[in-house]
């Protein structure tokens, strides 16, 4: 039996060379397993943060023309998640008839190097649509061409909501959700403006009820809140769509009827009164009303015209209530 040879210095010289570079392969291996940690951390990151902040991004290839769609984007737009995807097919998606002129806005942010904001509705694949803030810049390469596009689409669907139902509930009375005096005088300016503009006759009614407080009196404030409500009631009945009713004050009410001629217009005031004469209230009492009516001679007039129909009101509660006073 031969036996082995005791190893030589060089062998030894060696086997130690190779045991450092082991060590030292195992602690890169180590770093990169660390990277690639930290690397699947910020991604993870990533994906929630645009979770929480409702923002998808998306980014544009020059060289390709293909754009990546980060996973929110694909959910906001209801896309399946891909690898990339051709950037006239997420055009398509975005703005499907061109009615947006989206794939030129985002052409000129391309060509011009610069960055811009817009904001506009995007209707997804299964018909919903959303409100979406649209944020783009495109970088460019040395010699000034573009290399590549990024996107920000924040989702602003609920924002969008919220304001136009706080702007909803800022024009309307609480109790009667009429129109409150605010909203009407807004209303009067624009009908003004538009029925002068376009030659067309415009005309106000001014209601107030005949001794209210004696409601209130008799059968308590909550029986003369629920008059007002019937009152309100009788009167959205009684109007064209195009007539706009308000809660002018506690129980006074400015109807306007554009165009709608003075005659018209006391046409329509009668018919009021006499629904509100037919009203019947669980307490058994009858409620009247009594009207002014004027109409408009001039767009500067909106003031004087007020004061024209508070005076023929004045006259109709004069003549013993529940009438109408025309006033020309
Ligand atoms: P007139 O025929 O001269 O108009 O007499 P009136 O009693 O209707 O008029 P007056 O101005 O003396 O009283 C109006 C009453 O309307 C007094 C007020 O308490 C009542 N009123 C105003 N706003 C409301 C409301 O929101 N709810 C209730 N229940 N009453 C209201
Ligand atoms: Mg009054
Ligand atoms: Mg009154």
């Amino acid at each position: 039996m031969s036996s082995v040879p005791p190893p030589s210095s060089d062998d030894e010289e060696r086997i130690s060379r190779l045991e450092d570079e082991l060590l030292a392969l195992e602690l890169e291996n180590n770093r990169l397993q660390q990277i690639l940690r930290d690397s699947e951390y910020d991604k993870k990151a990533l994906v929630d943060i645009q979770k929480i902040a409702n923002v998808g991004t998306w980014r544009l290839n020059h060289l390709t023309y293909h754009v990546k769609l980060s996973e929110k984007l694909s959910t906001m737009l209801d896309i399946p998640i891909r690898k990339s995807m051709p950037w006239s097919a997420f055009i398509t998606a975005l703005d499907p008839h061109n009615e947006l002129g989206l794939k030129q806005s985002l052409q000129d942010v391309f060509m011009g190097g610069s960055a811009m904001n817009f904001e506009h509705t995007i209707t997804r694949l299964d018909g919903s649509l959303i409100h979406v803030r649209h944020h783009c810049e495109t970088h460019l390469n040395g010699i000034g061409q573009p290399l590549d596009s990024i996107g920000l689409v924040q989702d602003i669907t609920q924002d969008k909501e919220r304001a136009a139902q706080l702007e909803m509930l800022s024009n309307k009375d609480d109790l009667t959700c009429l129109y409150n005096r605010r909203k009407m005088n807004q209303a009067l300016t624009e009908e003004a403006a538009i029925c002068m503009d376009n030659g067309l006759p415009l005309s106000g009614i001014l209601l107030d009820l005949d001794n209210f407080k004696q409601v209130n009196d008799r059968f308590g404030h909550h029986v003369g809140d629920e008059v007002l409500v019937r009152v309100s009631e009788a009167i959205q009945n009684s109007l064209r769509l195009s007539d706009i009713a308000s809660r002018w004050g506690g129980e006074e009410f400015l109807i306007l009827c554009p165009n709608t001629a003075l005659d018209d217009a006391e046409v329509v005031a009668e018919r009021i009164r006499q629904a509100i004469e037919h009203i019947q209230l669980s307490c058994e009492h009858s409620i009247t009303a009594s009207f002014g009516v004027g109409s408009l001679h001039s767009a500067q007039d909106l003031p004087e015209m007020l004061k024209r129909i508070d005076m023929a009101l004045y006259e109709a509660k004069k003549a013993g209530r529940n009438c109408v006073r025309v006033i020309c």
